[in-house]
């Protein structure tokens, strides 16, 4: 059952690893098969080294195991919170890597002050509010879903794909898994770039028609970077 996706999902999660995203076994990358309605996922706390494409998990979109004799992350409910707030997304990818992670327990949105931000993200990527303890207490990975869809309020998913939850980590998506990893590669450089920027001096963030015509020459309607397809 969803071969494709479980080998997409499954080599996403090894590209972590090649980046230098992940240590351990933090980090999780997940894929949703919107026809079906399945999500395929990361089984839990397993090694990056050992892991194999049959052992992905896949769910349905309540998070009922359908395939896998292994549990699924346990981020999973909030990888589904995010497909269902976020109709366009098709991968999603959670890490604790070093200078988004620092950003997140700063409490600090990741500002934007450069083209390289820009041709990534069309603006600051936002970080979450605390949750609650009540909403820590019960239905925690599923809360933690409810406040990133909430920090972005309103904003494009596929324009700003990314969150930092608070005292927590980054979250990542894109089209697919492949472009959720590709996401949270570039986002982990643009908050290091940021924190070095920062602390050499106090910067300006980036003129806003700079902002729009780097992010729009890569991502907008009449986009002109690259090769055509
Ligand atoms: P899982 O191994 O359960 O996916 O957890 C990794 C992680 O980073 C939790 O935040």
């Amino acid at each position: 059952m969803l071969e494709k996706l479980k080998e997409d999902v499954f080599r996403a999660n090894l590209d972590l690893v090649r980046h230098g995203l992940v240590r351990m076994t933090f980090g999780n990358v997940s894929g949703f098969d919107r026809a079906s309605e399945l999500m395929v996922i990361k089984p839990s706390g397993m090694s990056y080294n050992e892991m194999t494409a049959d052992d992905m998990v896949v769910t349905d979109k309540s998070g009922n195991v359908i395939e896998g004799t292994l549990k699924p992350s346990t981020d999973s409910p909030t990888h589904l919170a995010l497909y269902k707030s976020f109709p366009t997304i098709g991968g999603i990818v959670h890490t604790h890597s070093t200078y988004a992670t620092a950003w997140a327990q700063a409490g600090r949105p990741l500002p934007c002050l450069g083209t390289t931000h820009a041709d990534y993200f069309h603006g600051s990527v936002p970080v979450t509010r605390k949750l609650t303890r009540e909403e820590i207490e019960n239905d925690y990975e599923y809360n933690t879903g409810l406040v990133i869809a909430g920090a972005l309020a309103g904003r494009d998913a596929l324009s700003i794909p990314a969150v930092l939850v608070q005292s927590h980590g980054p979250f990542t998506w894109g089209t697919s898994p492949a472009a959720a990893v590709h996401n949270a590669v570039m986002l982990e450089e643009v908050a290091h770039i940021a924190a070095l920027s920062v602390s050499i001096a106090p910067p300006a963030e980036i003129d806003r028609h700079l902002l729009d015509r780097h992010y729009l020459r890569k991502h907008g309607l009449n986009a002109y970077y690259g090769q055509k397809d």
